[in-house]
């Protein structure tokens, strides 16, 4: 499948720096898939696919970097990790209950891009975009979906966070946070180190799962130097995301000394069996990545067609804690607006 893909990535080469090393991740995120009928080239499926996707496209464009497209089967409209980025005509369908902020985070900003919900931790906003968009997310709608913050506006945050000493824990999330350069992520590591009461840093992060060549020596040399317990939490869904590169970016990453965590949203046609989902956890744990969250959907307008009812949802986690060892069994959990921490179901 990649293949097809190989004349443009030469086509550009003579423009790229002579520096760039061949992994390098930002010409990688600039290469990825953008327009619906690419997306469709590139996995092998007919126009049939187009409308529908056009629709979904122009409300939250489609972004799919090859090395994620790469682990798709081809033709294979079913294929669990090319639903979760491909738009279908349903998301263009009004669904009650279905909202674009069902989160209410606009209530929980002290400072630009600074979410304090729960006690302890702080989530910072650091990068508004991501380098792949997924269909269930409710980044679709955020109004400053691909707004990163200025240095100006970190000053703000890191005085909010110094003069609260009830705080633990900076968990930088987005957007995915490892869109910013090391330059900045250094920076902001070095000025949180510098908070005594804070202990631990944590990224909630997609990249080194879909351009594992993220994980790259700038982003160890950051991260193994800071004072503070790291603790990354990656995203996947399917076990067809962990490729050979998946997991050598996630050894890199303990070699840094960063404890590895995994959520995954619970998702109709990608995720819903309790065999995909015992498959999902014993891959995770092969590549030194403990399950964390099991997280329903949240109800975001365009994404109701992965819904899968509570009542499901349980007898899945169910089946499973009969099948896994207990550190394997992923907490079963929602978003509620207002309460103090995810809410088990
Ligand atoms: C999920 C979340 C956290 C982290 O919650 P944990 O249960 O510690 O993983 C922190 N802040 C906000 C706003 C969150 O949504
Ligand atoms: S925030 Fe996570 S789920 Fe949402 S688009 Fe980015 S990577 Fe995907």
């Amino acid at each position: 499948m990649i293949t097809r893909t190989i004349p443009a990535v030469q086509a550009k080469a003579p423009q790229e720096p002579r520096s760039a090393p061949a992994g390098d991740w930002q010409r990688q995120l600039r290469e990825a898939i953008r327009q619906p009928r690419d997306l469709l080239a590139a996995v092998g499926l007919d126009a049939r696919w187009l409308a529908g996707a056009q629709l979904g496209h122009e409300a939250f464009e489609v972004r799919v970097p090859h090395a994620f497209m790469a682990r798709m089967r081809h033709a294979d409209p079913n294929d669990p990790l090319l639903r979760q980025v491909l738009p279908l005509a349903a998301e263009g369908e009004p669904v009650t209950g279905f909202v674009s902020d069902p989160l209410e985070e606009a209530d929980h900003t002290p400072a630009a891009g600074l979410i304090h919900k729960y006690a302890a931790r702080v989530l910072m906003i650091t990068s508004g975009a991501c380098a792949i968009n997924c269909r269930y997310c409710f980044r679709r709608h955020f109004p400053y979906a691909e707004h990163t913050p200025s240095r100006a506006q970190w000053y703000d945050t890191l005085d909010y966070l110094r003069g609260d000493d009830t705080l633990r824990e900076a968990i930088l999330s987005g957007g995915d946070p490892l869109l910013s350069s090391d330059a900045r992520l250094a920076w902001l590591a070095q000025a949180l180190g510098e908070i005594p009461h804070l202990k631990r840093l944590r990224l909630h992060t997609r990249l080194p799962v879909v351009i594992p060549d993220r994980v790259d020596d700038a982003l160890l040399e950051w991260l193994a130097a800071s004072r503070l317990q790291k603790v990354m939490v990656l995203h996947i869904n399917h076990p067809a995301e962990i490729d050979a590169a998946v997991v050598q970016a996630c050894a890199r990453l303990k070699s840094a000394g960063v404890t590895l965590l995994n959520q995954s949203v619970l998702l109709k046609g990608v995720n819903d069996a309790a065999t995909t989902l015992a498959a999902l956890s014993e891959r995770l744990f092969e590549a030194g990545v403990l399950p964390y969250y099991l997280h329903v959907l949240d109800p975001v307008a365009g994404a109701s067609h992965f819904d899968v009812p509570d009542e499901r949802a349980r007898l899945l986690v169910e089946a499973l804690r009969a099948e896994l060892p207990g550190f394997l069994l992923p907490r079963l959990v929602r978003e509620v607006p207002g309460k103090p921490a995810k809410t088990p179901l």
